[in-house]
């Protein structure tokens, strides 16, 4: 154990796993399933009774602690209905305080935001919107499996400013096949003229088990050289920066004050709440993963038990490892105090000699405050992060 609060503080996070779509995208392992209404309705039941027993389990019956972000993922969540949003909204109303400072993030498919369902998800306390773009050229959006063309992502945008949302996201992917260096410049100036307020860029990763994979394997998928996808990821960062975003993640940007705060749960390893088929929490010290299987999940839940499929104890050691793996992910890196906070323990008391090599090598930059990788570094990030992994 530590004198830290890593396995005592309260979760004040919530992830919300919706796991359908219109149709499966050809590179992606998410846990995500094209079903029928009766299977979706039949979900919202069984999300509804887990968010009950996840709450009572940690927090006691009647207690309603307060969230400071909630995040509805998938999957494509505005596949739910207006009245499916509304019961979950006040089933979390219910359990929960959402204050106005609450980020309440929904993930969307352009082609799946309609103005009424806008308006609802406002109406329910919904501030932030993330539309999955991954690329504003009408041929790669058909060669990745995107149901969407690029005037589906503008016209959802222009819906969700004029109904008041102010926080909007957009993803990119770079490194699809065939896509050049104009291509991400097309995306990136199209995504900068809709007055977003945050944008993720992220690499493809050719992922087990997907259509891309099966083409790989068969010499039919045409990826670009590694040289060219580091130019895609420079590219947006120079752009992103000349127009007032911030890099904050090695893949996300966002206008000052705009970061995702639900996200930097995640990267500053405090715990949350995860509910849903597939999701993953991690609560006093326990990372679990609910069951993928929708009939499982729905099997448990009547059984009236948590439907984990599997969990680990994190122990100390993992759980400092952890801090630096995520933390170093930020442009800001790990701050000392946090890391005391988070673990009753100095920084350098714990990886003192590994962070003295790792500057001396140039990769990280350290101050009393905190420890960083530079920008010029995040190619390398993953090969930094190995070096603290089972260091302890
Ligand atoms: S919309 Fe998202 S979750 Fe659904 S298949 Fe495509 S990438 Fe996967």
């Amino acid at each position: 154990m530590t004198d830290g609060l890593v396995f005592s503080e309260s979760p004040r996070a919530l992830y919300v796993h919706i796991p359908f779509c219109s149709s499966k995208c050809f590179y992606c392992d998410f846990n995500s399933y094209v079903t029928t209404e009766a299977v979706r309705k039949a979900y919202v039941e069984s999300l509804l009774n887990e968010l009950t027993m996840v709450h009572n389990e940690y927090f006691g019956v009647g207690a309603r602690p307060q969230l400071q972000t909630i995040f509805f993922g998938g999957g494509t969540p505005t596949l739910l209905t207006i009245d499916e949003f509304e019961r979950i909204a006040k089933r979390l109303g219910e359990l929960f305080v959402q204050t106005t400072e609450t980020e309440w993030t929904i993930e969307a498919n352009p082609a799946s935001m309609s103005l009424k369902k806008a308006q609802a998800l406002l109406h329910m306390g919904v501030n932030r919107i993330s539309f999955g773009a991954q690329t504003f050229n009408e041929t790669l959006l058909q060669v990745i499996g995107r149901l969407h063309d690029a005037a589906d992502v503008e016209e959802s945008v222009r819906i969700a400013h004029d109904v008041g949302f102010h926080r909007v996201n957009l993803d990119l992917m770079l490194g699809l096949p065939g896509q050049t260096l104009d291509d991400v410049d097309e995306s990136v100036t199209r995504a900068l003229q809709l007055g977003i307020s945050h944008l993720s860029a992220y690499g493809l990763k050719v992922e087990e088990n997907t259509p891309f994979a099966k083409w790989q394997k068969e010499g039919f998928l045409h990826l670009p050289k590694e040289e060219l996808e580091v130019a895609m990821y420079e590219f947006v960062q120079t752009r992103l920066r000349a127009s007032g975003f911030e890099q904050y993640e090695i893949s996300n940007f966002a206008l000052p004050g705009e970061e995702a705060r639900h996200n930097l749960h995640y990267w500053k390893n405090k715990p949350y709440l995860a509910v849903g088929a597939g999701a993953h929490g991690y609560v006093h010290g326990l990372r679990y993963e609910n069951e993928r299987s929708l009939v499982k999940y729905e099997e448990r839940i009547a059984q009236k038990v948590r439907p984990i499929a599997e969990a680990h104890v994190v122990s100390a050691e993992e759980a400092m490892e952890d801090t630096m793996m995520l933390g170093l992910r930020l442009q800001s890196g790990v701050s000392r105090e946090e890391f005391r906070q988070l673990h009753g323990k100095e920084l350098d008391d714990v990886f003192g000699p590994l962070i003295k090599s790792l500057c001396e090598r140039g990769w990280l930059l350290q101050d009393h405050q905190r420890v960083w990788i530079p920008a010029q570094y995040n190619e390398v990030a993953n090969e930094i992060f190995a070096l603290f992994v089972g260091y302890l």
